[in-house]
């Protein structure tokens, strides 16, 4: 006897709920997407890097968490297939440098990496194999040759032009979608913050620029004392740098400070940066718990999937897989990571309906 369709509500289009979506509706359920700003809409996501970051993120992320993140850059793999093109998704792994002043920031960062780490230390004549433009500057670095990155809007978008599921811009709450659906997914990020205990809000600012005289084979690293800064290159001579991590969630505005970090940063890494041309600056919200860790958390019906901070588009497949797994009572081997030790989804309401 076949399983009944599940009828699902996921509010919120951000990466978490595009994933989500997108998942369940391949395994066969009803989804209806809300999303409360037309598309696509300046969340998180839309502000975010793109780098799938796993080695890069250790001084902050336990080892299984490491895991899961290479976890996710294979789902991404499967997921884009032969649309990676489109989406930018690249695995050509990303170089860590620091200026001479930040070495030790570098030197810090190489004791969190265990011996079977796929990392690899490089001497100037490897930077400059992997970078030439940059070996000028930089005497030596790291090599994480297993990561990745990707353009989150294109991603985004395509995620939504081929998805089998329906959008409804609206605003919804989750208890009052809660008796027409079997289950309500809740991916609000930051904007769940009163519902949710524990939930903060992380600033993140940005720079984008096109620098004609300038390329990058992948992203590049620059180990900074305040924030870990990143250069990812994108098509068409497009670089975004960042992303500053400031405790507040108080205004969306860059501030001069920042501004000037990001483009100094960038100037320091190469010289034509003075005449690049800045195209946006912008700053978005992190959504983050105390542990800075994602979970997903339940109530009756409803999935909480929140507190992705910096690891979004690292983590949001997999924790759309095990939504998936857990809403057709399934195991899936991260969902006690994901949720703790309250990992038996047990639909009370909703099952005995069935
Ligand atoms: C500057 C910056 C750089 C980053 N770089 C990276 C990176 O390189 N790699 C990485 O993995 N992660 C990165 N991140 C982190 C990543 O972007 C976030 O973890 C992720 O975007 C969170 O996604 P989300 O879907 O939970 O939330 P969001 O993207 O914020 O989406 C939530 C959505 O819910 C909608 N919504 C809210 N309330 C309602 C409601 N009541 N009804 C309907 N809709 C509603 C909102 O409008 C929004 O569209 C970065 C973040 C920032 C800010």
């Amino acid at each position: 006897m076949s399983t009944p369709q599940k009828n699902v509500a996921v509010i919120g289009a951000g990466i978490m709920g595009l994933c989500t979506a997108r998942e369940l509706s391949q395994a066969g359920a009803h989804v209806v997407v809300y999303e409360k700003n037309t598309l696509p809409s300046k969340n998180a996501s839309f502000m975010a890097g793109g780098m799938l970051a796993p080695y890069s993120e250790i001084e902050h992320m336990p080892p299984e968490w490491v895991q899961a993140g290479l976890n996710g850059i294979e789902y991404w793999r499967a997921i884009l297939g032969q649309e990676s093109a489109q989406a930018e998704f690249s695995c050509k792994g990303s170089l860590l440098i620091a200026h001479k002043e930040d070495q030790y920031v570098l030197e810090r960062f190489k004791t969190h990496l265990s011996a079977n780490t796929n990392c690899q230390n490089v001497s100037k004549a490897e930077v400059a194999q992997l970078e030439p433009q940059i070996a000028e500057r930089f005497d030596n670095g790291v090599f994480l040759k297993e990561e990745a990155h990707l353009h989150p809007q294109k991603t985004m978008q395509l995620i939504i032009d081929r998805g089998a599921f329906e959008m409804r811009q609206e605003e919804a709450a989750p208890s009052a979608l809660s008796e027409q659906y079997d289950h309500v997914i809740d991916c609000r990020g930051y904007d769940a913050e009163k519902q949710t205990p524990g939930l903060r809000g992380v600033k993140g600012e940005i720079a984008i620029v096109r620098n004609t005289e300038f390329y990058l084979e992948r992203p590049v690293r620059l180990m900074h004392p305040r924030y870990p800064l990143y250069i990812v290159p994108r098509k068409g001579n497009i670089f975004m740098i960042g992303a500053t991590v400031i405790e507040a969630a108080n205004n969306e505005h860059v501030s001069v400070r920042s501004s000037l970090e990001l483009l100094s940063a960038l100037y320091s890494l190469h010289p034509s940066f003075g005449d690049a041309q800045i195209l946006d600056m912008s700053a978005g919200i992190r959504p983050a718990y105390a542990d800075n860790l994602p979970r997903i958390t339940l109530q009756d019906n409803i999935v909480r999937c929140n507190g992705l901070f910096r690891h979004g588009y690292l983590l949001a497949p997999v924790m759309a897989q095990c939504v998936e797994h857990m809403i057709h009572n399934k195991h899936h081997d991260l969902t006690a990571l994901l949720m703790g030790e309250n990992h038996e989804y047990k639909n009370q309401r909703k099952s005995a309906e069935l």
